[in-house]
């Protein structure tokens, strides 16, 4: 073990959180490869975890199926309680489950720690929503008829997470999953297995039967991914990662016509008109910018000022921008840590590079910390032109600020829309016509005024053109995991 290790250890008040085996019909479970977790912040190897294959793959596919009639028949408010109870046991260990997630990701820790009660409340959530799947009663076409539609468990599903919401991103697709009442096979990312693996622990001592939740650490994705699409037991695929990725799997689940859920990668407009509160849209930028060093699907890749503060916001994000304590997730007051590796660390500095190459101006940051490893400055560039990087629908994924100016509304929505992309986009104004004019021409699935934040377990959160498929959290969130069915139910009228 190295000192890292040990310094994991003496960090949690329970060890048996940090598992080092995959999880599969209840048992811990080893495997002939091995691959290393390291810590981001220093380099060092936390955990050594077996590398799960296809064949892993294939039976814990084979254990979800035995599981899932029994799971699926058990009342709704039985699951719902098992659901509560792993909610529960989350938030009485927050703060060990924020450490291996700091030790693994590089998130400050307490910025850790409010990812992990996130991650409980879509189980607190979607254990009340699996008690609200209601059907219809629809008026038929014939009078001795009745059409039933009944919304039954999709069945066997899989799931597959990014490394930069280790834990959210588990519970955003297994809460739902086991609340409708099918049974899952995860892959958690290579870089942040650990903090999966703490929650299937947790699942598992809230009693979640064997093979309902499996867990498969791996770090070689792609025959996994093939097995996931390819296995007809699979019935429905949900992943989040990026645009790629996702669209390869799209075309493998075409092979059985896989259900899929995809949240990809997104191109943020983050859009300040001339009328908002300066301060209040700096914080934005910090929330969406500088949080988890920039390293998340809605960070705004593009900020789009108007011209007539444009000066005034640059110099307050500038000294906003140089007020961020970058350091180790786990050392007092950091508010940013390391990008998560070495390839996160080239993307952002061939980025910067190509936005001063095209005429950008460094306000603040554009280079790598004196910290050394993988730590960048918060950086922000202006006079950022549209033949750029993030401009050509490559996301950033670092703390970069790429400001250009825009000069009028139509403008404004026109160069917002200019992506491929459509997750999330922010808007700062106070007037209310404008709120809903831009609001309703952007092409996203979500839009955030006024707040650097749109996550949260009530709303469907999810996007549009490239950033995705279908919908997670909220009421609709559910649907994701069912079927419809509908019986017509005729000869009412014999006696
Ligand atoms: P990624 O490379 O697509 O990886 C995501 C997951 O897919 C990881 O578990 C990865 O495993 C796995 N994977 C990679 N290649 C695969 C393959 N051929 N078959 C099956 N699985 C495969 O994305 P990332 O770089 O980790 O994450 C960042 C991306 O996720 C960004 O684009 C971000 O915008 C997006 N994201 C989207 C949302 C959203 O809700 N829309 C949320 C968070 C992140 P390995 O780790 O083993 O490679």
């Amino acid at each position: 073990m190295t000192a890292d290790v040990l310094s994991l250890t003496d960090r949690l008040q329970d060890t048996d959180l940090l598992r080092t085996a995959a999880f599969v019909d209840g048992e811990w479970v080893g495997a002939e490869e091995h691959f290393d977790v390291r810590n981001p912040a220093t380099g060092e190897v936390i955990a050594v975890l077996p590398s799960m294959d296809a064949s892993a793959a294939r039976s814990a596919i084979e254990r979800a199926e035995a599981a899932l009639p029994a799971w699926r028949a058990r009342p709704a408010i039985e699951r719902s309680r098992i659901l509560r109870r792993w909610a529960d046991l989350i938030r009485d260990h927050a703060d060990d489950i924020a450490s291996i997630l700091t030790a693994e990701q590089g998130k400050p820790w307490a910025e850790a720690r409010g990812e992990v009660l996130y991650s409980s409340q879509f189980l607190d959530w979607f254990a009340e929503e699996g008690r609200r799947v209601y059907g219809d009663v629809v008026p038929s076409h014939t009078a001795d008829a009745r059409i039933i539609v009944l919304k039954q468990a999709i069945g066997v599903t899989a799931g597959i997470t990014p490394w930069n919401l280790p834990a959210a991103m588990i519970t955003r697709k297994a809460a739902p999953a086991l609340a409708a009442g099918c049974t899952i096979v995860m892959k958690p990312a290579e870089q942040t297995p650990l903090t999966a693996l703490a929650l299937a622990r947790l699942a598992e001592r809230a009693g979640v039967p064997s093979g309902v939740l499996n867990m498969l650490p791996s770090d070689d994705a792609p025959p996994i991914g093939t097995e996931f699409t390819t296995n007809a037991t699979v019935r429905k695929l949900s992943f989040t990662g990026s645009t790629e990725v996702g669209k390869l799997l799209m075309a493998q689940a075409s092979r059985n016509v896989q259900k899929l859920s995809l949240e990809l990668g997104g191109n943020s407009p983050f859009i300040v008109f001339d009328d908002a509160g300066i301060d209040e849209a700096v914080e934005g930028i910090v929330s969406t910018k500088y949080r988890n060093a920039g390293q998340i699907c809605t960070g705004a890749n593009r900020v789009l000022v108007q011209r007539g503060i444009l000066d005034d916001f640059v110099e307050a994000l500038r000294q906003r921008t140089q007020r961020v304590t970058l350091g180790n997730g786990f050392d007092h007051g950091v508010e940013m840590g390391p990008l998560i590796d070495a390839g996160g660390l080239e993307k952002v500095e061939r980025h910067v590079a190509d936005l001063i190459d095209r005429g950008g101006t460094v306000v603040t940051g554009g280079r790598r910390s004196d910290l050394g490893r993988t730590f960048f400055e918060p950086t922000v560039i202006t006079n950022v032109g549209t033949d750029t990087l993030p401009w050509q629908d490559e996301e950033t994924f670092g703390p970069v600020a790429a400001v250009t100016a825009f000069d009028d509304e139509d403008e404004a929505i026109a160069l917002a829309n200019s992506t491929e992309y459509g997750l999330v986009a922010y808007v700062y104004t106070h007037d209310v016509g404008r709120i809903f004019r831009v609001s309703e021409a952007l092409e996203t699935g979500m839009v955030a005024v006024n707040s650097g934040r749109v996550s949260n377990e009530q709303a469907p959160f999810g996007g549009v053109k490239q950033s995705g498929l279908g919908r997670e959290g909220s009421r609709y969130g559910i649907d994701d995991w069912l079927e419809l069915k509908y019986i017509n139910l005729a000869g009412l009228s014999r006696r």
